[in-house]
């Protein structure tokens, strides 16, 4: 069970039509107080009239989310993509968001070489360490399904994510985003949220459905799939994390469709009973 204080809601869970100042209200009508901007969404709406909208609706932010895709091995795309990764940490530090999703990239089909995409992912990390420190921004690795390593990350387990921070050596800067959705299936899971204890940062929930129709897009609410929710949560409690439990449901062919105080509804129920 997860109080409602403890409930952020990640901007990407109410339907896409919704806007900024839209979702701010929805949440505040449930009296939530908490939650994660979309990117791309935050520049629709502008990032200083969506900062002004935080403060003022009293909003807080568990996170900004997301920016990374820095494994090109060419050099000038690298370059623009770590570009891009700063211009997030800045609007994220804007937003008073606490760490900025970090999503690796994926495998380039040009030299088909996965391990030297995790070479040039965590190349990039050490080089936007000093950035994020200077805004006071955390880099929240995020592991993604293995199924998406060729196009989003070739970041896949909390263990690799501990093992780039190891080699960091910059846990003031860097930290673990664990998305339940993205590494339930993993056997050494439990043993590596342990060994992550206080580098976790982000905790991310939403369900695996048995007959899923889109890796992406098609999550379940809590409760409705096939990942022990509660059993995730207690470990990555045991490990030391005390924030907020973010919902991150992506969702096209269902929870994207209903109304928002109905999705909102849902989810603090499903947070008592479910997570
Ligand atoms: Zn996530």
């Amino acid at each position: 069970m997860v109080a409602d204080d403890r409930i952020s809601i990640h901007q990407v869970t109410l339907p896409p039509q919704c806007t900024t100042p839209q979702f701010v209200a929805a949440l505040a009508r449930h009296g939530l107080r908490c939650t994660s901007l979309w990117r791309e969404k935050t520049r629709e709406h502008g990032v200083a009239a969506t900062a002004k909208l935080v403060a003022d609706s009293g909003m807080r932010l568990s996170g900004y989310c997301f920016a990374g895709l820095v494994t090109s091995p060419e050099p000038g795309e690298r370059a623009k993509a770590l570009d891009d990764v700063r211009a997030a940490l800045d609007e994220a530090a804007a937003l008073g968001a606490p760490c900025l999703v970090f999503v690796a990239g994926g495998v380039d089909a040009r030299d088909k070489d996965v391990r030297g995409a995790r070479g040039r992912a965590l190349d990039a990390l050490g080089e936007l360490v000093p950035h994020a420190r200077a805004v006071g921004v955390k880099l929240a690795l995020e592991p993604l399904h293995p199924m998406v390593c060729a196009n989003r990350s070739v970041l896949s387990t909390v263990g690799l994510a501990n093992d780039w921070c190891d080699a960091l050596g910059a846990d003031d800067a860097v930290g673990i985003a664990v998305d339940t959705y993205a590494v339930w299936w993993d056997p050494q899971l439990l043993e590596s949220i342990a060994r992550a204890g206080r580098r976790i940062i982000s905790f991310h929930v939403s369900d695996w459905l048995a007959d899923t129709q889109d890796l992406r897009l098609d999550r379940g609410m809590m409760g409705d799939g096939i990942i022990d929710l509660p059993a995730l949560r207690h470990a990555v409690e045991e490990a030391g994390y005390d924030g907020y439990v973010e919902v991150e449901i992506f969702s096209q062919r269902n929870w994207w469709r209903r109304e928002p105080d109905e999705v909102i509804a849902t989810i603090k129920q499903r947070m008592r009973t479910s997570v």
